[in-house]
């Protein structure tokens, strides 16, 4: 690289032996400044910054490596974020992180030199992308990512794609979680997290449940017409779309359109934006599940759901977030609050889906709480409908 070109990279682990390798494999090619922690972090980035690039861990106690590059994203938008990490997080880091070419991810261990050109790349990169675009970072201009988000709509550009959920007891899969995908024209395959808050903004979340609806309900169609067992097809609602009003109408009329039975469709309320009328949600939540649609409650653990509010939703089923799965295992208190949880869901007449199952020893040890269902990449990573097909005719006997 030039030699006007800002060569200072933060370095930021938990693990000194890890800073203190890194920092000899990269010292004769970069300004290397250390961090211990997130916190340390964004204090170096006041102090001493502005970086060329941030190299983060993932998994660092109080802040983690990914709050960290959100908050980053933020204060320091013009910075090559790159992640190092021991366990494969993509998704996570990627739907956290992904403005195209600012970003890298790279799995524990990585050789000096790869990760050292990895960053070099990078860095150029972003300075081209900077010079082409006249200094204007993509993700500062809502109006424009919110038109981007109206265009995809028009040109579709929204894929749909499945991960299969699997009973525990006997590995039967019961059905799949619809996921998206925005195929951007310019950055590729986007994970929703990339772009859900700019859709929140711009007033397109129902848009998108609704077009998700539809897809989802389409290819559960076609499950049953190629006479595949009977499985659910689970959507993810907020509890904004569950008050709008005539949004149970909605979800029926799109079943008829396609001839299916309530019992085909899930509908997985996950915690978007302040319920601005919790008890509307409710309401429409009884609605559906008196018609015989499934409803159940997504990310459950990670944010704010109060378990006030549990008991009087009409939810069938809780998907314990994987941050409880991600440490079964290492600590035993996860554990320990995977198994309250199968108990409380228990009293309260639900069931217990576990997310992001990926190990083998995390699935024994969610069997032993007694989960009664599945869903991770140890199951299957989510993929598009026609392979998913493919994947159900590979398991059976
Ligand atoms: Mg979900």
């Amino acid at each position: 690289m030039g030699g006007c070109v800002n060569r200072k990279i933060l370095l930021v682990d938990d693990d000194p032996r890890i800073l203190a390798s890194l920092r000899r494999s990269l010292q004769d090619r970069f300004d290397l400044y250390l961090a211990e922690s997130g916190t340390e972090a964004l204090a170096a980035v006041e102090r001493d910054g502005p970086f060329a690039a941030v190299v983060s861990d993932m998994r660092m106690p109080g802040m983690s490596g990914l709050d960290l590059l959100c908050e980053l994203r933020r204060r320091a938008p013009d910075t090559v974020r790159m992640v190092l990490s021991g366990h494969t997080d993509f998704d996570a880091a990627i739907a956290a992180v992904n403005d195209g070419a600012i970003f890298r991810f790279h799995t524990k261990p990585v050789r000096a030199e790869i990760l050292a050109d990895s960053l070099e790349r990078a860095i150029l990169r972003h300075i081209e992308i900077r010079q082409t675009r006249g200094g204007i970072d993509p993700g500062e201009s809502l109006v424009r990512a919110a038109e981007e988000l109206r265009q995809a709509f028009e040109h579709q550009q929204f894929r749909l794609y499945v991960q299969p959920q699997c009973r525990v007891a006997d590995g039967t899969v019961t059905g799949a979680e619809a996921l998206v995908r925005w195929a951007h024209p310019e950055r590729g395959l986007l994970a929703p997290a990339t772009f859900l808050a700019t859709l929140d903004a711009a007033g397109l979340t129902q848009d998108l449940t609704a077009w998700m609806l539809r897809r989802a309900c389409i290819e559960a169609r076609r499950w049953r017409d190629a006479g595949l067992p009977p499985m659910r097809i689970a959507v993810n609602a907020t509890a904004l779309d569950f008050c709008a009003p005539g949004f149970p109408e909605m979800v029926r009329r799109i079943l008829a359109e396609q001839g299916l039975a309530p019992s085909a469709l899930e509908l997985e309320l996950t915690e978007g934006a302040a319920v601005a009328d919790p008890a509307g949600a409710r309401a429409s939540m009884l609605n559906l599940t008196e018609q015989g649609i499934a409803t159940s409650l997504d990310d459950f653990g990670s944010g704010y759901s109060a378990l006030g509010w549990l008991r009087h939703l009409p939810v069938a089923k809780i998907k314990v977030d994987r941050i409880f799965i991600d440490e079964l295992g290492d600590d035993p208190a996860a554990y320990r609050m995977l198994q309250a949880i199968v108990g409380l869901a228990g009293d309260l007449g639900m069931t217990v889906l576990a997310e992001g199952v990926e190990t083998e020893r995390q699935m024994e040890l969610v069997r032993d709480a007694g989960c009664d269902y599945v869903q991770g990449y140890l199951q299957a990573s989510p993929m598009p409908p026609e392979d998913f097909t493919v994947w159900l005719a590979g398991r059976r006997p």
